[in-house]
């Protein structure tokens, strides 16, 4: 009889897991999905024809094995090529609004900053620069500490404060440096200056950018329809070669015996519930979750440290302006800090057949906050009347111009990396040890991890159940690889 592989989640790693194992064996794959949509995190979100993508994802890696595999899912067109399953090359265009003024991004020294910033505010952040340069905070204790030093105290408040602090809803003062150790390590004004001039030979058609910064990439792939086109077509395939994939079923419990699991518990969307036999467990449902709906002996330093795993909770409205914004970005930093707004998306600008109607531009308001509180709580209509606000108060559109509006919002978007992250080895031992269990993904593993980060740690998780091994040791080691940890984004978050 077939063995079985229960995959819980239908986003990048439990798709990619489902994949792998329909390829290279003959293991029944059954992905457990507790929504109605295929792509997790990046899904796309249609309304009214209008499509959200939730973030803006730009399908992007290091990994030759990752952009390949897109790539053979959806092939590269061009502009205009009618052809619907296709990826489109796309030029990354980022900006930050602060001062009622665009500043490049990543930011590059030109006259233009020099202009908007003004004559004392350069003078200062040069200032500040140098004198951080000769004399460095020491120990590097906070986030802040980490940015002052690699950027000196002016820079730091003019372009990193005010939207790290949106992001994380607490102060850069108390979190750690390691945070900006694993996303801007090797991120510098040094290197941007080296950035400025390396773009300048670089050839404008290639999209193999290996020793390019993460968050200095300037092209990337995108999905005519957005992202979520991508992972539907991966779904499709995988049902075509014989894996299950259940919509609206949610993983509520894990029967274990010794060092495996053995079952399963899913709940349906009418509340029955049922068991499912697994030889394989492959989870990407958030750790907390998981380790609360497990069945055996935990821990309590375990249960303790699982229960009190932090996460960031995001928002996002969609507007409908009747007009075309002279906005040239993908997305915008929003450093304004009298408005709780954090980025713009221009949908248009990430692919214009995610707007229905051209003449239209397609905005998403981004805002991060935390299930519960006043931003989370507020009624659809309150939150897009308040996002217009937002919007038109930093000058960007006047309230008549909305036709159309949505409001999504997203629990778990951003694992945290305090609380009861600092046992994390604590969890990870305990889950490690059942032979059978694989933790995969970004909230599967408490970790940082954009799609390509997922795929691998699905494809790592895959090569250890073949090959029978206990040691999970590879699985982790996706995303801690020093080429990753110096690649992370300037300003503390892309996705
Ligand atoms: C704002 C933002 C921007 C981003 N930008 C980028 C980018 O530009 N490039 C990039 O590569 N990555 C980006 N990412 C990261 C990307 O979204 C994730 O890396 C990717 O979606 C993670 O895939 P995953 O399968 O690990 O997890 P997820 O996408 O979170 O999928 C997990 C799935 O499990 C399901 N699930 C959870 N609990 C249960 C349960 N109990 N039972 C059954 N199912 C369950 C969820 O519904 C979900 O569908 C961004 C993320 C965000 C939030």
């Amino acid at each position: 009889m077939k063995k079985v592989a229960v995959i819980i989640g239908a986003g990048p790693a439990g798709l990619t897991v489902a994949h792998q194992l329909l390829v290279r064996s003959d293991v029944q794959p059954i992905i457990i999905e507790k929504t109605g949509d295929i792509g997790g995190l990046s899904k796309t979100v249609n309304h009214n024809g209008n499509r959200m993508d939730i973030g803006g994802h730009r399908f992007f890696s290091k990994s030759d094995r990752i952009m390949d595999y897109w790539q053979q899912i959806l092939p590269v067109a061009h502009l205009g090529d009618e052809r619907e399953d296709t990826m489109l090359i796309r030029e990354r265009i980022s900006r930050i609004y602060f001062n009622r003024a665009f500043f490049d991004y990543p930011i590059e020294l030109n006259w233009a900053l020099l202009r908007n910033l003004g004559v004392l505010r350069s003078a200062k952040i040069g200032l500040t620069y140098a004198r951080r340069a000769c004399f460095p905070i020491k120990p590097e204790l906070s986030l802040q500490d980490f940015y002052i030093n690699r950027f000196g105290d002016e820079l730091y408040n003019t372009f990193f404060k005010a939207y790290t602090e949106k992001v994380w809803g607490i102060p850069c003062s108390a979190m750690s440096a390691d945070w900006g150790a694993q996303r801007a390590k090797g991120v510098s004004v040094m290197r941007a200056l080296a950035h400025f001039f390396k773009t300048m030979v670089q050839s404008s058609h290639s999209i193999a950018q290996k020793r390019v910064e993460t968050s200095l990439i300037r092209r990337f792939l995108y999905p005519k329809y957005g992202p979520g086109q991508l992972w539907e077509a991966v779904a499709r395939t995988i049902e075509v070669q014989g894996g299950i994939v259940m919509l609206k079923h949610m993983v509520v419990g894990l029967q274990t015996s010794r060092q495996h699991v053995t079952r399963v518990l899913v709940c349906n969307e009418q509340g029955e519930q049922s068991w499912v036999e697994a030889d394989y467990v492959f989870s990407s449902m958030p750790v907390k979750d998981l380790v609360a709906g497990m069945q055996a002996e935990i821990p309590a330093a375990v249960k303790t440290a699982a229960q009190q795993l932090p996460y960031r909770d995001f928002l996002t409205v969609g507007l409908l302006i009747d007009r075309t914004l002279p906005l040239i970005d993908t997305w915008i930093y929003i450093q304004e800090p009298e408005v709780k707004l954090g980025r713009l998306q221009v949908f248009n600008n990430w692919s214009p057949y995610m707007v229905a109607d051209c003449r239209y531009t397609w905005v998403g308001l981004e805002y991060f906050c935390t299930q519960g509180d006043d931003l989370w709580q507020r009624s659809d209509a309150d939150m897009r009347a308040f996002a217009v606000r937002e919007l038109a108060r930093i000058g960007l559109i006047d309230p008549s111009w909305v036709v159309d509006g949505t409001v999504l919002r997203v629990e778990k978007a951003y694992p945290g990396y305090w609380g009861g992250y600092e046992h994390f080895d604590e969890i990870r031992k305990f889950t490690d040890g059942y032979h059978n269990l694989f933790l995969i993904g970004r909230n599967g593993m408490h970790r940082y991890n954009n799609m390509d980060h997922s795929m691998l740690s699905a494809i790592a998780a895959v090569d250890l159940a073949l090959k029978n091994s206990h040691d999970k040791a590879p699985l982790w080691c996706v995303n801690a690889e020093k080429e990753y940890h110096e690649s992370r984004e300037q300003s503390s978050v892309q996705g």
